[in-house]
């Protein structure tokens, strides 16, 4: 509407930087991926098929949970999955979507990351499925992603991408810069296997027990070893 002014602007900005600096890491490709973050009783998503670098906060649309939405764009053609992960996640307040090129390439294999580091642990438990291959865009889709993401805050999905969950969508973007590395690091691993045949050494589930239960107790902090400390 004319004149009328722009709600959320905060919040549309943090989509909007969130999305260039996924792309500015190389943590997607093109415009194919897409972010939602709830606001109140609404949520705003990427539009649909606009360059992330030409989009202004006008440009993101505003949708209610019964998949209808305000304003002249369309909204990204996934809004199914962002509209049920943040139906069903109290918790959780932005989604990204992406198709990082590693992610992907485990995906294709329909892989999921085992706790080949500790680091699995920050996307909340001690392995980061993948969702069965579903068309996209569909219901289907979002019906798969969201019992791969049961306890989680990340999965993959088979011959597409992957999902992040996160409060914020930078937060968003710093788990899907650990899933990446680990998706990375995974390949490289099974690389060495293959020319050794010795396989990548798996934590075990109480090792990886310790390692939530001590993230859990640091809050927000997700890196006990960081090099920082
Ligand atoms: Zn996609």
């Amino acid at each position: 509407m004319p004149g009328k002014r722009l709600t959320h602007l905060k919040a549309r900005r943090a989509i909007i930087d969130a999305a260039r600096r996924m792309n500015a890491l190389g943590l997607n490709h093109g415009t194919s991926g897409n972010v939602g973050f709830r606001v109140g009783e609404r949520f705003l998503v990427t539009p649909s098929g606009l360059d992330y670098d030409a989009m202004t906060p006008a440009d993101i649309v505003e949708m209610r949970f019964d998949g209808t939405h305000a304003g002249t764009r369309r909204p990204t053609s996934e809004w199914r999955f962002h509209r049920d992960i943040l139906a069903a996640r109290p918790e959780v307040d932005a989604v990204l979507h992406s198709h990082a090129v590693h992610c992907t390439a485990l995906a294709v294999h329909g892989m999921e990351i085992p706790a080949v580091h500790y680091m699995v642990a920050a996307a909340g438990g001690t392995t980061i499925r993948c969702a069965p291959y579903r068309t996209p865009t569909t219901q289907a889709l979002s019906d798969v992603a969201l019992p791969a993401l049961e306890g989680r805050k990340a999965c993959l999905l088979q011959n597409h991408g992957c999902i992040v969950l996160g409060e914020t969508p930078d937060a968003c973007v710093d788990l899907l810069v650990e899933v990446e590395y680990l998706a990375e690091l995974y390949i490289r691993t099974l690389a060495i296997g293959g020319a050794t045949g010795n396989d990548p050494k798996i934590l075990s589930q109480r090792k990886m027990a310790e390692v939530l239960a001590f993230m859990k107790s640091y809050g927000k902090q997700p890196d006990p070893g960081s090099s920082q400390t």
